[in-house]
């Protein structure tokens, strides 16, 4: 079963009988945070037999399905709160500190047509939220495959769970192998007997990640005599950063999962899992493996969503073998891989054949075969590019503005 949360503002101000509910919400999931780390256990079941009664009496007008996602909230809470010991990170006690609740689709009612919610806050006092719905937002309602899960009630927006069992992946009809770079995707296309280089590149995510992090030690420096303020600072400059890059990582994979949907490719990807370079560390910051595993873990949800097939393979050596005669060359090379034989290809390029020739090699591509000889040298498709985003970052080393 897959499932897409998607969010929803108000039409206004949320009601306050909704503002007392997620407090009082708030207040039960700490308490059960705190049941549960006593009496140690996790389950919501678990909870819900040592707490229950004594929550039926704190909050006796509080509806009794939300009491039971309280429960749920807390235990999910208190797994992360165990692994992070288990792992020795934190002994911090956990509680919940943003107003929040959630709830079950039992236990509230949304009309797909208006973008109506039906919210039951104790027994006999409902609630109606208006939603604000886009053309985004009709996508998920009126597709009557999904159906509702969960509901997440903020104090500013709302986020419903929209399931759906994952479809079937259609048998591929070309191929599409990229390789993972910092500031690009580069690859190779296969359809028939024909082969083309592509690209998306997303320069920015290098550059947003440099300035974050600039930004960062600059705080650090700067308030190094408060360490509280100095790591809120930080902690907010984090979050800004992976929303400016995330925000950029899906733009690059709609533009890819359109391209594969439109021509049924399979999509060849490296395994980047157990990726551990030996490269030192100012190097390994600046070529984080983060914004590549993301674009990969997105790539994939989207994918499974559209029913396209992936296939990871493991990329040792894909940047150095040749792909015509199997020579495995030793040192690193420039921006261009040549190989005795002849074969001469730019590097990441290269990269992306062999990853798709291992893909072809253990049958993951169907009937599908690379033939380099009609590998079009002079083509490029550009599946996406920084102007290609609603916003381009000024980097401040380019005298080109894009005004957009
Ligand atoms: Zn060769």
């Amino acid at each position: 079963m897959l499932v897409k949360g998607v969010v929803f503002y108000l039409d206004s101000e949320l009601p306050s009988e909704v503002k007392l509910l997620l407090e009082d919400f708030r207040l039960a999931v700490n308490n059960s945070i705190r049941a549960g780390l006593q009496a140690r256990v996790t389950s919501r079941n678990a909870l819900i037999k040592i707490a229950y009664k004594d929550f039926r009496e704190q909050h006796p007008r509080m509806y009794s399905q939300h009491l039971v996602s309280a429960f749920e909230v807390a235990g999910g809470v208190l797994k992360n709160h165990r692994r992070r010991v288990r792992k020795s990170v934190t002994g911090r006690i956990p509680f919940v500190k943003r107003l929040m609740m959630k709830t079950e689709n039992q236990a509230y009612r949304l009309d797909r047509k208006s973008g109506a919610i039906d919210l039951p806050v104790r027994a006999g006092c409902h609630v109606e939220l208006k939603l604000i719905v886009s053309q985004y937002h009709r996508r998920y309602l009126d597709d009557m495959a999904l159906s509702l899960g969960s509901l997440t009630v903020l104090p500013d927006r709302v986020i419903v769970a929209f399931r759906k069992d994952a479809p079937k992946p259609f048998v591929p009809e070309s191929a599409l192998s990229l390789d993972t770079n910092e500031r690009s995707l580069d690859g190779v296309f296969v359809e028939g007997d024909g082969a083309k280089a592509v690209k998306a590149e997303f320069p920015e995510v290098a550059i947003i990640q440099q300035r974050h992090h600039d930004r960062r030690k600059m705080l650090q420096k700067k308030k190094a005599h408060d360490r509280r303020t100095s790591r809120n600072l930080c902690r907010r400059e984090g979050a800004r950063e992976h929303h400016r890059i995330d925000y950029r990582l899906h733009h690059v994979a709609n533009s890819v999962l359109n391209f594969a949907e439109d021509r049924r490719s399979a999509i060849i990807l490296e395994d980047l899992k157990g990726f551990k370079s030996k490269r030192s560390k100012e190097l390994n910051r600046r070529l984080s493996m983060w914004p590549r595993r993301k674009l990969h873990q997105i790539i994939e949800y989207k994918a499974q969503w559209k029913g396209i097939p992936v296939f990871k393979v493991d990329p040792r050596n894909s940047s150095r073998t040749c792909p015509i005669c199997g020579r495995i060359q030793d040192s690193r090379m420039g921006t261009e891989f040549k190989c005795e034989c002849g074969w001469h290809m730019d590097r990441h390029i290269n990269a992306s054949i062999n990853l798709l020739q291992t893909a072809i090699s253990k049958g993951m591509a169907g009937g599908l075969r690379f033939n380099p000889g009609a590998f079009q040298h002079d083509v490029m498709m550009i599946l996406y590019e920084p102007a290609m985003a609603a916003r381009s970052e000024p980097n401040g080393t380019s005298g080109v503005v894009v005004v957009s």
